[in-house]
């Protein structure tokens, strides 16, 4: 067989379900691994186990009996503002993404698997630089002196210094994206890991026209949403180039939380008001600064808001009317 191998793990999650549909395009066999199944469709991949990463003698056992060329890690314990800034998951969050990172990471090496992708976070960026709505967009080296807001961006950049370590020490190519806001169909949009596009165009399909909605705090903070489409090929992009980052991949078309409703609720051809309620909320304004990526890629995400909601709120929309 002379197909490129690649071990993708958190292939049963959102992005990874992506990814793999992207491998399998480019002609790479792909072994994904996850706890589960994708919720919402059958994987590409040509071998998909099912299996807990926290676990050395799995972490082994998948990537023991085939020569590896490439390993894209995004497993991870995550979600959105309601799973990860209450504060009752932070416990699970650490130990079980550092755990995973540990065991894929070293097995990697062990196993002589070279090339490394691995997915961090806007969330390793400190408090201090997003205390603003008006974010004018994170340069990667504004991540020091270090202070994440949540025990989610704190693991992140353990584990980025983690593979970094790996490179340096062991020689291992290693790629590093900081995702910011990724959205689409095909990803969570109800039980409380799901993000603000999601949760949005969910509580948007549910009330009629004219109908109230739930938005946690005063709305007025900021962020960006980046594509899934976008995120695939700048995590092609970056994995081929010669650069191990970390690197920004999100989209620096900054919107409120108000702006985002409003948004979703024209594309749902829906007038609907606003009930600002108390819930967690995470830093008051964040976005993308893609300089470095424009430098080191000679390419940036440029797809717009928009353009992805009209895309993902008829999805969800679907789902709402199938529950
Ligand atoms: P996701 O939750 O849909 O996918 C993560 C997958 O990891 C899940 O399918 C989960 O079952 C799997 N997993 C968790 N623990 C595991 C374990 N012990 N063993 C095996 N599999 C395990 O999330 P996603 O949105 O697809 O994100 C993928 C990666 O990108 C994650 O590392 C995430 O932290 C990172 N990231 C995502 C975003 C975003 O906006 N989606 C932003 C920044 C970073």
């Amino acid at each position: 067989m002379d197909k490129k191998r690649v071990l993708v793990c958190g292939a049963g999650g959102f992005i990874g379900g992506f990814l793999v549909k992207r491998l399998k395009d480019e002609g790479y066999w792909v072994r994904g691994v996850d706890l589960k199944y994708h919720e919402f469709e059958k994987s590409k991949a040509d071998d998909f186990v099912i299996g807990d990463l926290r676990d050395q003698q799995v972490c082994k056992k998948i990537s023991e009996d085939v020569k590896f060329d490439e390993l894209y890690q995004l497993a991870a314990d995550m979600g959105g503002a309601g799973f990860v800034f209450t504060g009752d998951n932070d416990a699970a969050i650490l130990h079980n993404s550092a755990t995973i990172n540990l065991n894929m990471l070293e097995q990697a090496k062990e196993t002589g698997i070279k090339k490394v992708f691995y997915s961090s976070s806007a969330c390793i960026y400190p408090e201090y630089n997003q205390t603003k709505p008006d974010n004018p967009g994170l340069p990667e080296d504004c991540a020091y002196p270090a202070n994440p807001d949540s025990e989610y961006g704190w693991e992140k950049l353990f584990s980025e210094h983690l593979y970094l370590a790996y490179n340096r020490n062991y020689g291992m190519e290693i790629h590093i994206a900081r995702y910011h806001n990724i959205f689409g169909p095909l990803g969570t949009w109800q039980g409380g890991r799901e993000k603000a596009p999601a949760a949005l165009s969910r509580k948007i399909a549910q009330v009629k026209d004219g109908g109230e909605i739930e938005i946690w705090g005063d709305g007025e903070q900021t962020r960006s949403f980046l594509y899934i489409d976008a995120c695939i090929e700048g995590t092609w992009r970056l994995m081929h180039s010669g650069f191990t980052g970390p690197v920004n991949i999100g989209s620096d078309e900054k919107v409120s939380i108000n702006g985002l409703a409003k948004m979703i609720s024209d594309i749902a051809g829906k007038k609907i008001t606003i009930k600002h309620i108390e819930g967690p909320l995470g830093v008051r304004g964040r976005n993308s600064d893609n300089k470095l990526i424009k430098e080191k890629l000679g390419w940036a995400p440029d797809y717009s808001l928009k353009q992805g909601l009209k895309k993902t709120y008829p999805w969800i929309a679907e789902q709402v009317q199938q529950n």
